[in-house]
């Protein structure tokens, strides 16, 4: 098995075998606004899969068929722009399109990779779910690259952060955009310290403090929350809890510009995946930030998998 060391250590007790595990997602189909590649890749579909039109039609039918021709040149002028950006970013191939989200999120069962406790927020190392997903979350706040969160508007990838005030607090508005673009700004306290050694009371200002300040510097209060190292006891979920927060995401994989290091020992995702990276630049880096999301989207996609939106499912 191998060591991840997310944040600077180990979580810990998240690994789970790779047998399939028990229980199906909510998931259901429902209309709303998809990222750019999905559109993309579904319109690549419906360019191959259109009937080839009859040389004359009548009336009715002419125009008929004329908005339908108009309606399969507007997708693949959508293909070719998602595949021209996927280029553009030195992808391999494009980014698989998420399937819908589910209408509601789904209610968490006790299963793998889930721990449920009564009264407690739930700590999830792999979402229940049979799809072909998994979910990009991106912790601290150190580098604030630009080019990064453009990448990752433009090829339609979802992120979800975790952001350290003491990290952060130079430069709230990088996290504002990116909280703007649709990606999630969570909780991962004010100065980042491992709570497990802390009493509950300063386990509760580490937590509770950072979500008045993400409220007061994004707009909208964090409904997750993840400990810094993946490091919590009885008392961090009790604390979290009593602030606002929904659940507790950790995670089976961490990503580099230059690799992925999985806990399994089939080395590869499982559905519900949740892989952790970090706001990192090359100071700490052998890569950018973009090699990194470039990194991270050819090995999802080569393995036949598609980055979801976490906030949409916990
Ligand atoms: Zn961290």
């Amino acid at each position: 098995m191998a060591a991840v060391a997310g944040c600077g250590g180990s979580a810990g007790g998240g690994a789970v075998p790779s047998t399939a595990r028990a229980g199906a997602s909510a998931a259901t189909d429902r209309g709303g606004p998809r990222p750019p590649a999905a559109q993309a890749a579904q319109a690549v579909q419906a360019v191959a899969a259109a009937p080839a039109a009859p040389a004359v039609l009548p009336g009715p039918a002419r125009a008929e068929e004329e908005a339908g021709s108009e309606a399969v040149a507007r997708k693949a002028e959508a293909a070719r722009t998602a595949l021209e950006t996927a280029r553009r970013w030195g992808l391999a191939r494009l980014p698989l399109p998420a399937p819908q989200p589910p209408a509601g999120r789904p209610e968490l069962r006790a299963a793998q990779g889930v721990k449920l406790a009564d009264g407690l927020p739930p700590v999830v190392y792999r979402v229940p779910t049979e799809q072909p997903i998994v979910f990009l979350t991106v912790d601290d706040g150190a580098e604030k690259d630009p080019e990064f969160s453009r990448m990752a508007a433009e090829l339609g990838i979802p992120l979800s952060t975790f952001v350290a005030d003491y990290l952060a607090r130079s430069d709230y508005g990088y996290f504002r955009r990116l909280s703007e673009q649709g990606d999630a700004v969570n909780n991962h306290t004010i100065n980042h310290r491992n709570l497990k050694v802390l009493d509950y009371a300063t386990q509760r200002d580490e937590i509770c403090r950072q979500q008045d300040q993400l409220e007061g510097q994004i707009g909208s209060r964090p409904r997750l929350f993840r400990p810094p190292y993946g490091e919590y006891n009885e008392d961090t979920l009790r604390a979290a809890g009593s602030c606002g927060i929904e659940a507790v995401p950790l995670w089976n994989e961490e990503a580099f510009p230059d690799r992925m290091e999985y806990r399994y020992e089939d080395q590869r995702l499982h559905p519900g995946d949740i892989i952790l990276t970090h706001f990192r630049g090359t100071d700490l880096w052998p890569g950018t930030m973009p090699d990194l999301l470039r990194k991270v989207v050819d090995e999802v996609t080569a393995q036949g998998f598609a980055l979801a939106r976490l906030d949409d499912y916990l």
